[in-house]
C-alpha cells in the first residue's frame, strides 16, 4: 500500500534575482512500513522537497505543480488547520535544526504534554506519563523534564524533537538531516532512537541524508536527486551496490566505499547546477563524464529498468553501468 505518493513537484522560490527553480519535476513514492532515503549533495532540493509536501515553504516559495498524496489525501490543497493537524497525528517532522521547533520560553516537558493534550483527549497525568516514557525511549533523563531548551546540548535537543514529534505515534516520521552537526556517537544514537521508535510502530520514515552509509544501513529504497531532479531511485541495494546514473556513482565514491575500507575519498569534479535558468538537456550534463551530444539538447526523463522498482534518468545509463562494471571486475 502507498502512503505517500510525490508526483511530478515543480517548486520555485521568488527571489531577488528572479524565479529559482529547486525542484524541478520529483517523482517518488513510500509504502507502509518502508525506510525511504532522499540523498544528493546540498542544494539538489531535499529540504525544498520535504517542505512542499509539508505546506512549510516559505511565503516567496511556491508549488508550480505536481501531487501530493498522504493515505489517499490530497496534501497540496489542505486548509491550514488540516494541515496542523495532520502534521502532528500523522506525519512527524524532525527538522534540520532541532532549535527551530522548540518555544524557549516553556520546559521540553510542558512543550510535549502541551501536544499531547491538544490532540488526545487524556488527562494531564496520562500526558505526563507518556512523556517521560518518550524521554526514556530517547535515552534522556525523565527528571529533566522540567528543563529549557537552553539547559540541553544540540544532540540532547535532538532527541527533545524526536519525542516531540513521535508522542502522537504517526503513520510517518519525515527527518531531514536529524544528525547534522551532531558527533558521530550521538548521530548514531539518534539513528537508532529513530529506527527504534519507527520499528514498534510500524509507521514509515522518510529520512533525508547525505550519508550513504547511514542510507545502506537503515533504508529499504531512496532517490538520489541532483539540481531538483531525481537522478536514480529505487531499492537501497540496487541503487548503491549497482549505481547505473554517473552522479550515483560519483556520489557513492565521495565516501569511503561501502563494501571495502578504502580511505581516500573522491568526489564528483565541478559544482552544482544553478537553477535560475532552466538547463535545456541533462542537469548533471556539464559534470558528467558520460556527456553526449543528445545530453546537451535533451532532458531525460527517469526510465524504469527491467528489474524491480529501479529508475534512472540518464541518456548513457547503459553504457556508463558496463563501464564501472568492467572497472570493478578489473579491480577484483
Ligand atoms: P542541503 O543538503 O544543504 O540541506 P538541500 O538539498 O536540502 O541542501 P534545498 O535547501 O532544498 O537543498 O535548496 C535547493 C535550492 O533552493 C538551493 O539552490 C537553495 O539555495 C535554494 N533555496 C532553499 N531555500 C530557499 C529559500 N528560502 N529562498 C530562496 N532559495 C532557497
Ligand atoms: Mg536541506
Amino acid at each position: 500500500m502507498t502512503l505517500l505518493e510525490v508526483e511530478d513537484l515543480v517548486v520555485r522560490y521568488e527571489t531577488g534575482d528572479g524565479p529559482l527553480h529547486s525542484v524541478n519535476g520529483v517523482s517518488f513514492s513510500i509504502g507502509g512500513g518502508v525506510n525511504y532515503a532522499l540523498s544528493g549533495e546540498s542544494a539538489s532540493g531535499k529540504s525544498t522537497t520535504v517542505k512542499a509536501i509539508l505546506g512549510l515553504l516559505p511565503d516567496h516559495g511556491v508549488v508550480e505543480s505536481g501531487h501530493v498524496r498522504f493515505d489517499g489525501r490530497d496534501l497540496l490543497s489542505l486548509t491550514p488547520s488540516e494541515r496542523q493537524d495532520l502534521l502532528w497525528e500523522e506525519i512527524a517532522f524532525i527538522p534540520q535544526t532541532a532549535i527551530d521547533a522548540l518555544d524557549p520560553v516553556m520546559s521540553v516537558g510542558a512543550q510535549i504534554r502541551q501536544a499531547i493534550q491538544t490532540h488526545r483527549d487524556v488527562s494531564e497525568r496520562t500526558a505526563d506519563r507518556r512523556t517521560h516514557e518518550l524521554f526514556e525511549t530517547v535515552g534522556l533523563n525523565p527528571a529533566r523534564v522540567g528543563d529549557y531548551p537552553h539547559q540541553f546540548s544540540g544532540g540532547m535537543r535532538q532527541r527533545v524533537v524526536i519525542a516531540m514529534a513521535l508522542a502522537l505515534d504517526p503513520k510517518l516520521i519525515i527527518a531531514d538531516e536529524p544528525t547534522t552537526g551532531l558527533d558521530v556517537i550521538v548521530q548514531d544514537k539518534i539513528i537508532d532512537n529513530i529506527l527504534q521508535i519507527q520499528k514498534e510502530t510500524d509507521s514509515s520514515l522518510l529520512l533525508i541524508t547525505h550519508d550513504v552509509s547511514v542510507i545502506a544501513e537503515t533504508c529499504d529504497e531512496m532517490s538520489v536527486l541532483y539540481g531538483g531532479k531525481v537522478m536514480e531511485q529505487g531499492c537501497t541495494d540496487n541503487v548503491l551496490l549497482n549505481p547505473t546514473h554517473p552522479y550515483t556513482m560519483g556520489l557513492k565514491n565521495a565516501f569511503p566505499s561501502l563494501d571495502d575500507n578504502r580511505d581516500t575519498l573522491a568526489s564528483v569534479p565541478g559544482k552544482p547546477p544553478t537553477l535560475d535558468t532552466k538547463p535545456t538537456g541533462c542537469v548533471f550534463e556539464p559534470r558528467c563524464p558520460f556527456a553526449s551530444e543528445e545530453c546537451t539538447t535533451t532532458e531525460p526523463d527517469v526510465e524504469t529498468l527491467p528489474y524491480r522498482n529501479h529508475g534512472v534518468s540518464c541518456h548513457n545509463a547503459d553504457q556508463a553501468a558496463r563501464m564501472r562494471q568492467d572497472a570493478e571486475d578489473t579491480t577484483t
